[in-house]
Parts: C-alpha cells; structure tokens; sequence
C-alpha cells in the first residue's frame, strides 16, 4: 500500500517509509491511497469471530500487501492479548471498554502495533543498527508507548516527561521498566520536553549518530489498528441482535481514534451514525454547527487527554470526506455533518453525569468516557442503540474520580504493579545541547 499526505506536496511513501517517518515532508499526514471495503461474508459472520480474527481481516485490508500473513497474524495476536468487552450501562446504552490493555489505556493496541511492524521492518532488512524512538509526553502517550516497545528487540525507547508533572501512576508507568526504555525527567513543562525531540530530529550530527524515529500519535500505524475496536463492537452488539441502528459515541481529542473508526465505516463497517463528544475544547463540535474551522488554545479540563485546540488528525477526516481534496467545503462539511454528530460538555457537566451515571446504574465512569456516555443520553434517537467508548481505567484518575463520586475506586493489580516498581529516571535540562550530549553519549 502507497500513502499520500493529506497536503498534497509530498512525494508518495511506503507503509515503511510512513511509519518511520511519522509525519509527510510537507508537514502533512500519510493517508493510505486505497480503503479496502471488506466482503459481505465477512460481515455475515462476524459476530461468530473473536476479537484477534476479526483485527486480523482489518489488518489484512490495511497491511496485508506489505506484511506477509503469517508475520501479520503474529503481529496481530501479540497486540490484542487482552479482550476488550462491550458492557451494558442501561437500557440501549453500552460501553465499549478500551481499557484492558497493559497500561489500560486505548493507546496501547496503537503503540504495541507499531513496536511490533517497526520490529518487523528492521528484520525484514537485516538492519543491525539500534532504532531509537524518541516520544514526549504529558503522561498518557509515554506509558503506551513505552509498554508497546518494552522487551521488543532491535529499538530502544527513551520517554521525555516533564518533571513533577504528571500523576504519580502515570510516572510509574514508564519509569519503572528498564530495559530498552529510559525516561528523561525533563526540568521544564511538556512543551520544552517537545521542543527537545523536535531539536533532536533537525540535528544532522546526531541523527548521523544514531537512527532516530517518533511514535507520535499521528503515525499510521499508530492510529490505524484503532479501527479494530470498532469492528469488535458492532461483531459484540450483533451478537446481541441489536446492531440494526447502531450508533458509535466516540470521547475524542486529536480524533485518532474516532479517525479510526471512520476509516472502518467507509470499509463497510455498518454503523449508522457517529458522535465526537468533547469536553469544553469545542472546535470540531464548531465546525459541524458553522463549517468553519478554527483551531485555538486548549483550555484545562477533567478530561485532560481531550485537550486539545487543533486536532491534528481533522485534516485526514477533511481528506477522507472531501475525496482528497476533490469536493468543495460545503459539500464536505454536508457530507461529515450526515454522518457525524458533535457534543461538548463542561466540567461541572462532566462531574454530574458521573454521579448521575453511577447512582443509576452503578457504573463507574472516567473523566473522557463521561462525556461519550453523556452524549449518548441526550442524543440517542427512537430505535437506535448506542456504543460510547470507555478510553481509560477511572483508577488512572482516582483521585478526580474518587472526589467526584465520594467512592474508593479500586486499583486493578496490573496498575498497582507498576506502582512497586523502582523508578529510574535520567535528569536533564530543557537545553538542547545537554539532551544532544547525552545521546551522543549513547
Ligand atoms: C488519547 C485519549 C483520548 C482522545 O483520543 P483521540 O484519539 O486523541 O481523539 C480520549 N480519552 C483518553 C483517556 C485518552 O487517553
């Protein structure tokens, strides 16, 4: 499969190339030139399938020319080694539970599919030198990341954090590990941590020294093995006899992972209608009321891995929907607006639906899934039936969670072992030429 970048003036990459190289020359995003639409057979069966089988057509449609099948198959089952349920909450309200995984996060199927092709690519070559991923992190992406490439042979991980802020579990997570991970404690705010990797990957004399690669959240082979959750839901849901009118609530902040599960709607995924639920960062919900787009700063919500004011992956819905550039704005924006439905909802709105939600129904909800559940309340229509997508753990948030429903929030054992762990962490400067020093150390 050849991708092209979503502006348009950069040279075509291979799946290699794209997932090396993260972002296009032009600054733009890689998009995959074809979207295999799957067999009606396929869909027929599909909720007889478990999750791994149904990932590994996904898979096959996206990959499959690049990735021989046995090696796509494996690539598959090592990633999905955890289920990944669909819960009722109440009446036709259900919970797609992405928090399984081993930082219990949905970032985790994303990061480990990447760790485990880039491995691929480097066998594949017979590539001796080390690859070195370099990720900055405000807490969430360098746990998945880390955890996706732990123990994967040939690459070595180093996580920048800034120092002092990001949650205790959170720290835990990546710097108890060893290995092939290092994590930087950065004294500085996340913004210097980005700015230290952005430096790194425009030093000529360090990238001589070292092959160095990112794991951002825009690289294809991050955000695409997404679209699997969303053929495991409706495969769950149809078991049940309830997939007719299905509708897919998506909590989103870079909109990778309602991206995602785009992609597998255009694939024949029959879902009939979808929701980006925000928290009070409303641009995209702006652009479905008025068509205009305008990105600006994020502001701080309890939903903090939805803060986002310029979701980077709005161009590659614009691409998808506009026929790579082919249709008019209006058409475009008419196009998404059929499809796609928006909610945004504050902080005190947050918190009451989480009270709410459990004095209901018992269910403990995070912060992000709060507002997919919300959205899904006030939105659902007559016949329909709704999926909202629970994307962490409430123990990641225990204390808002703790304080919100004046409850006690266990702390499942895979999180709680992580906390046992010893922290290793190398300390640094928010000045380039200390970072640089010590790589070239390396
Ligand atoms: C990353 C994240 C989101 C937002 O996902 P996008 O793909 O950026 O839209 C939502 N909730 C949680 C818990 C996350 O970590």
């Amino acid at each position: 499969m050849k991708y092209y970048s979503t502006n348009g003036a950069a040279p075509i990459a291979d799946l290699h190339k794209a997932v090396v190289k993260g972002l296009a020359e032009d600054r733009g995003l890689y998009m995959p030139e074809e979207i295999k639409i799957l067999p009606k057979a396929f869909f027929d069966n599909i909720q007889d399938m478990k999750f791994q089988d149904i990932a590994y057509n996904v898979a096959g449609a996206f990959f499959g020319e690049d990735v021989d099948h046995d090696a796509l198959q494996d690539i598959v089952y090592d990633t999905l080694s955890f289920d990944c349920p669909v819960v009722k909450v109440k009446d036709n309200i259900y919970s797609l539970e992405l928090f399984h995984g081993p930082t219990l996060a949905f970032k985790d199927v994303g990061a480990r599919f990447m760790a485990r092709l880039l491995q691929f690519f480097i066998r594949q070559e017979g590539q001796h030198e080390q690859v070195n991923v370099l990720v900055a992190t405000s807490g969430d992406t360098g746990s998945a990341v880390a955890n996706g490439f732990l123990g994967v042979e040939g690459i070595h991980v180093y996580v920048l954090y800034p120092k002092g802020k990001v949650s205790p579990i959170q720290e835990c997570q990546f710097t108890t590990l060893g290995k092939n991970i290092t994590a930087i404690e950065v004294d500085g705010v996340f913004d210097d941590c980005q700015a230290l990797v952005k430096s790194a990957f425009m030093d000529a004399e360090l990238n001589q020294h070292m092959k160095l690669t990112s794991a951002n959240s825009i690289n294809v082979a991050r955000f695409l093995p997404q679209a699997f959750y969303y053929f495991n839901a409706y495969a769950r849901i149809k078991a049940l006899g309830k997939a007719d009118n299905l509708v897919m609530c998506v909590p989103s902040g870079n909109f990778g992972n309602i991206c995602s599960a785009l992609f597998g709607h255009t694939m024949g995924l029959p879902i009939k209608r979808f929701i980006a639920a925000n928290n009070a960062n409303d641009i995209f919900y702006k652009y479905l009321q008025t068509g205009k787009y305008e990105p600006k700063a994020s502001v701080q919500t309890l939903a903090n891995a939805m803060d986002v004011g310029d979701p980077s992956n709005f161009a590659r819905i614009i691409n998808l929907y506009s026929q790579n550039n082919k249709l008019t704005n209006e058409a475009t924006h008419h196009r998404i607006t059929n499809l796609i439905s928006g909610a945004t909802y504050s902080d005190e709105q947050i918190k009451e639906t989480m009270r709410q939600c459990y004095k209901d129904t018992n269910y403990i909800l995070d912060p992000h899934g709060a507002c997919g559940y919300q959205a899904l309340v006030d939105g659902l229509q007559e016949g329909e039936v709704g999926v909202f997508c629970e994307t962490a753990h409430p123990a990641k948030f225990k204390e808002k969670v703790d304080d919100i429903l004046n409850i006690d929030v266990e702390i499942p054992d895979r999180l709680a072992a992580f906390m046992k762990g010893e922290k290793q962490s190398v300390p640094m400067t928010k000045d380039f030429k200390d970072f640089k020093d010590y790589l070239m150390k390396q």
